[in-house]
């Protein structure tokens, strides 16, 4: 993944790097940021199985496969608001996608191979958060797992 000098600056197209868990599924996409945030709302939560979505949202563009496509499998929720989840068919982890409207590409942000160059900048459906969210940031913090 290139590196931005200023990164305040997200008119500049940035290469991101990812894959999932197993390996298997393996991505490259060239696109400008637009947004980089943390949806706490229930479907998210459900989609991940996790308090929250972390996306970074950029310029529509395609992904490049570079490895796995045969496995990357695209799940649309039928409703009015649009949840899309691509994962790997092999290991289950999130990818990134096109949203429905071919508007804007999500890249989960867990999935990328090094630390994006932006920071989370909303924290979108505070209001739907994890009730255990916040006691969750304040507990004990272990540096593997707790004795
Ligand atoms: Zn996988
Ligand atoms: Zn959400």
């Amino acid at each position: 993944m290139s590196f931005m000098k200023n990164t305040d600056d997200m008119t500049q197209a940035i290469t991101f790097t990812g894959s999932c868990l197993c390996g298997q599924v393996q991505y490259s996409v060239t696109t400008e940021i637009e947004d980089f945030y943390l949806c706490h709302c229930q479907q998210c939560r459900k989609i991940t199985g996790s308090a929250f979505a972390s996306n970074i949202l950029t310029k529509p563009v395609d992904v490049l496969w570079v490895s796995g496509i045969e496995k990357v499998k695209r799940f649309d929720y039928p409703g009015k608001r649009t949840f899309t989840k691509v994962f790997c068919t092999e290991c289950g982890s999130g990818l990134p996608y096109l949203n429905e409207k071919g508007s804007a590409l999500v890249i989960p942000a867990g999935s990328l191979n090094d630390a994006p160059v932006l920071n989370p900048k909303n924290n979108i459906f505070w209001n739907d958060r994890a009730e255990w969210y916040e006691s969750g940031i304040e507990a004990q913090q272990c540096s593997n797992f707790a004795k």
